[in-house]
């Protein structure tokens, strides 16, 4: 087949018989019905992205298990003006790893080896899971800073490339706070691939850029000392009572990993908890180190709460009960769905300091409509409130009318969860720094095309 410049062969017109001998040695996926599994993330949260999305399938998929492998697809898709596209977990939210023109989709999970732990640091393949990751720096002694809680399934790379921060955040930060990635080393998609190492900061110009800057082949993360943390649920009466108490467990004398408030009308997908949940309560989420327990109980009894829930995870697993993290971030709005899909969500920063009047100024707004629910996290430095909500699905513009009306008042900011583009989903603007990484790790504008509107054909480079 001709090579062609600046522009992505059309799958339709490439002769795949040929792709898949240059693609010789490597596990080859080619039913229907596989490729189009290993096409999807979590997007279906989104009717808009479902009805834009479900019909996105990668015309093969390929596993790779070694950085050789990576090298040989990315050569091979550079070769055919292939668009490529990662996946690892598959667990993104806004079809980060959805193949929007086709093409070739790299599962990377096979890469899942730990090379190396150190006190401070580990460094592993992109493609291994977090919570196996976290059971290897357990046997030191040491933990993840933070991790999805979907850590299960979803990886570090996968973490890196399509994440923000999660359970642990409220301690150490999110992602992009300095001192939390250390090193990241990157393939190019090029004819012949080249490795490119990040450090520190350098991280940013592949952090929440979808998998569109280069492979991550493998990362160095920093680990803190581990801790058996307690998973508690603290119940109130009032949701004001709920969030101010949030605010109070900031005090610095608290150490505290998870902090999340879930307002009572969730509790009747919480069937787990029962009435440690009751309809009439309602919960912050929070796993608390076992030294601070004392005035962590002393907190919620001064807010007028009671615990319901104080455990280790096996301590609460043996009881059929779910670890707080499980209860909070994202899965608050599976919880919801697996029982009732009328409704989708939406997610909001609100302006720090977190002022829980705004969060009032919804309840009222919205009525049934809108259901609140709050995670807390640090970022760089300062404690700062994130909204995930509960949105009854009543078509688009309702959708977007309530979007409006949140960032009209408070200096909230939605992230929008119901668009496919890093900018329009909660960067805003183009970030130049990525799109200059892109010319040098991506410079035919071949990976996961159309997940960032910072990249036009136009500058892709002539080959
Ligand atoms: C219930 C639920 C809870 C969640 N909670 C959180 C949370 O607390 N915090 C949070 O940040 N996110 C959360 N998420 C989103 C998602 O689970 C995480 O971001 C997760 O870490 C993604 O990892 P993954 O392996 O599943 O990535 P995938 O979904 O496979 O990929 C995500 C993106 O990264 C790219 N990518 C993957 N691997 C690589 C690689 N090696 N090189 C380059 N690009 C790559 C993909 O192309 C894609 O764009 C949640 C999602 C759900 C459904």
């Amino acid at each position: 087949m001709k090579a062609r410049c600046s522009m992505n062969a059309k799958p339709g017109a490439v002769d795949w018989d040929a792709v898949r001998a240059d693609l010789h040695g490597l596990h080859l996926i080619t039913a229907p019905g596989q490729r189009k599994q290993l096409s999807k993330d979590f997007y279906w949260y989104s009717p808009i992205l479902s009805a834009q999305l479900d019909h996105c399938v990668a015309d093969l998929v390929v596993k790779v298990s070694t950085e050789d492998d990576v090298r040989q697809v990315a050569a091979v898709a550079a070769r055919w003006h292939l668009p490529l596209t990662v996946r690892a977990g598959g667990t993104g939210n806004y079809g980060q790893c959805v193949p929007l023109e086709g093409g070739i989709v790299m599962d990377v999970t096979p890469m899942c080896r730990v090379l190396d732990i150190q006190p401070g640091r580990m460094r592993v393949e992109a493609g291994a899971r977090m919570h196996d990751i976290e059971l290897a720096a357990r046997e030191t002694g040491q933990a993840l800073r933070m991790w999805p809680s979907t850590w299960q399934v979803a990886s570090i790379g996968g973490f890196i490339a399509g994440g923000f921060g999660g359970i642990g955040s409220f301690r150490h930060g999110i992602l992009r706070d300095s001192g939390n990635l250390l090193r990241a080393r990157i393939m190019t998609l090029e004819r012949a691939p080249r490795v490119i190492e990040l450090h520190g900061d350098e991280i940013q110009q592949v952090h929440h850029a979808y998998g569109t800057n280069g492979v991550i082949l493998d990362v160095e993360v920093a680990l803190s000392p581990a801790v058996e943390w307690l998973h508690c649920t603290a119940l109130f009466p009032g949701y004001r009572g709920a969030l101010d108490f949030c605010i109070a467990a900031q005090a610095p004398a608290l150490d505290i990993f998870l902090l999340s408030s879930v307002e009572a009308r969730f509790s009747p997908w919480y069937q787990s908890l029962g009435e440690r949940f009751p309809a009439d309560r309602h919960a912050v989420f929070t796993m608390v180190a076992p030294d601070s327990m004392a005035p962590f109980r002393a907190l919620v009894a001064g807010h007028g709460g009671r615990i319901s829930v104080a455990g280790t995870e096996p301590e609460l697993r043996a009881q059929g009960l779910p670890p707080a993290y499980e209860c909070a971030f994202n899965h608050t709005t599976l919880q919801a769905l697996k029982a009732d899909r009328r409704w989708t969500y939406l997610q909001v920063a609100y302006a720090a300091p977190f002022e829980p009047a705004v969060v009032e100024r919804h309840l009222r707004l919205f009525g049934g409509d809108v259901l609140q629910h709050q995670d807390f996290a640090r970022v760089a430095g300062q404690c700062c409130a994130f909204g995930i909500l509960l949105v009854r699905w009543k078509g688009r513009e309702h959708q977007y009318q309530v979007m409006r009306e949140i960032e009209a008042q408070g200096g909230c900011r939605i992230f929008n969860p119901h668009v496919v583009t890093i900018e329009d989903g909660g960067m805003k603007t183009i970030d130049a720094q990525q799109i200059e990484f892109k010319q040098r790790s991506d410079p035919m504008g071949l990976m996961n095309p159309g997940k960032t509107r910072g990249w036009r054909p136009a500058l892709a480079a002539r080959c």
